[in-house]
């Protein structure tokens, strides 16, 4: 525990962290993080001891961004891309001499640093659902925020924790039929109870959806999908964050489609504060896709499961 906090720095107790797909990816050794770290960014906690400057937090139930930026830079003043900081610093990623240590919430405490977002969690809201707020759901916060005029039909690409935040999220903001394309039957059944109609693409007609929202990174799904989207439609892409083969499109598909595609990467400070308010105003049923928590000394075991992919997320309880 650090003796003194740097200004602006907060200590907490995380209470509880949920195991993301990008975890099981560097867990499983196929992507590559700075050693020795503590991996884990999903988490929710309570601050036990602030830094000069930060004192209103202290004992706060807290979510964070899961980047800290530095305010000061052309992504983060110029071009609304904070998570993209010239100094951009990843909980969860980084080594152990960085940052007073604590990095990363697969731990008892976290250090997060003075240029972090911070929000209060509603106690209304569960550890278990809050913890992925900073991950998955405001990422997902940020890819529906831009959406063609006149927006319809959506169709949603995997049914992962990303797709059915998505999904839930493209429902809530008016879009009144949101088609979800999954070929594991166990996440196919969840679709329904969060808004969406479970679709096989192949029967989708040309030119039926309006917005396309990628939560795979399956470059042909992703082609598939271009085919489907009406004229000024739209694509996001969300799941392509690992190396894979090109994307099956020519400049023509877009051009006369008059098709837009967007990428995104994480998201900033507002993205998250509306995360935790569409968690707050939420009556879906967010801890039933959640498995039964694990305790920290059994994170071996709650990777396994995770591995699974029996729940959409799997949640390690770090301290009592
Ligand atoms: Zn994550
Ligand atoms: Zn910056």
């Amino acid at each position: 525990m650090p003796a003194q906090l740097d200004p602006g720095a907060v200590l907490v107790q995380i209470s509880a962290t949920t195991i993301c797909g990008s975890d099981l990816h560097t867990h499983a050794g196929r992507r590559a993080e700075p050693a020795p770290s503590v991996l884990g960014h999903e988490a929710v906690g309570r601050v036990v001891a602030t830094g000069p400057g930060r004192g209103a937090w202290l004992h706060r139930r807290i979510t964070w961004a899961s980047t800290d930026s530095c305010g000061a830079c052309a992504a983060c003043r110029e071009w609304d891309l904070p998570q993209k900081c010239a100094s951009v610093f990843k909980y969860g990623h980084a080594l152990v001499s960085e940052s007073q240590g604590l990095t990363g919430s697969y731990a008892t405490h976290l250090v997060l640093r003075r240029g972090t977002h911070l929000v209060e969690i509603p106690p209304e809201i569960p550890d278990v659902v809050a913890a992925s707020a900073n991950c998955s759901l405001a990422t997902m916060v940020h890819a529906v925020e831009q959406r063609p005029t006149s927006c319809r039909v959506a169709l949603v690409i995997g049914a992962g924790l990303l797709g059915l935040h998505g999904c839930a999220l493209l429902r809530a903001s008016g879009v009144p039929r949101v088609l979800v394309a999954e070929s594991d039957l166990r996440r196919r059944a969840r679709i329904a109870d969060f808004g969406g109609v479970a679709v096989d693409p192949a029967d989708l007609h040309p030119q039926s959806i309006d917005v396309v929202v990628d939560a795979t990174g399956d470059p042909v799904a992703i082609g598939a999908s271009l085919g489907l989207l009406r004229p000024g439609g739209m694509c996001t892409l969300v799941g392509s964050v690992h190396a894979q083969a090109p994307l099956p499109v020519t400049g023509e598909v877009l051009v006369r489609g008059c098709v837009t595609m967007r990428g995104v990467h994480n998201y900033a400070a507002r993205h998250l504060d509306a995360a935790v308010a569409f968690l707050r105003g939420s009556s879906l049923p967010w801890p039933s896709i959640v498995g039964p928590p694990l305790p920290l000394d059994r994170i071996d075991e709650a990777f396994a499961l995770a591995a699974t992919r029996q729940w959409a997320r799997v949640a390690v309880r770090t301290s009592s």
